[in-house]
């Protein structure tokens, strides 16, 4: 058995982000691109916000009130996507958001992001799970149209 099938090694990679958040609290700077995203079902309801340069992601950061699951989702997110192209973080996504909804996945990808697989397990925690990953999806697309309109 690898050490990644292990639920408890999976369970520590989760309440290690929860604890220790990374790239947690949001800079008050107007070169980020910010979001909010709250949830109906949960105590969430997060900022995260984004800094661009062309189509590499410099930096994300994230803050508010979460979960532990959306806490630690979002933490890594962001260590995942920053300093990556936003090509490369869309694949992240999409791998990502396979692995939520039980489709094939590149493991290796998505680093301790995999600390989610078992989540489709529990479907009431989906939500908890994606809500950072929608977060970069909007200020993604929010860049690109700023680029398009040439801002
Ligand atoms: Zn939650």
């Amino acid at each position: 058995m690898r050490s990644l099938d292990n639920p408890l090694i999976l369970r520590e990679i989760i309440m290690d982000h929860y604890q220790n958040p990374r790239n947690h609290g949001i800079k008050d700077d107007d070169s980020y691109l910010k979001t909010n995203m709250n949830s109906e079902t949960c105590i969430d309801n997060i900022d995260v916000e984004a800094k661009f340069d062309g189509d590499k992601i410099e930096d994300v950061r994230f803050d508010g009130e979460a979960c532990a699951i959306s806490t630690a989702s979002t933490s890594i997110m962001t260590e995942l996507v920053k300093g990556k192209s936003v090509e490369e973080a869309r694949k992240i996504m999409e791998n990502y958001h396979n692995m939520i909804y039980e489709k094939p996945y590149d493991e290796d990808i998505l680093e301790e992001a995999i600390a989610f697989k078992n989540t489709h397990k529990q479907a009431n925690r989906i939500k908890c799970a994606t809500i950072g990953w929608n977060a970069l999806d909007t200020l993604i697309n929010e860049h690109e149209k700023e680029e398009k309109e040439g801002k």
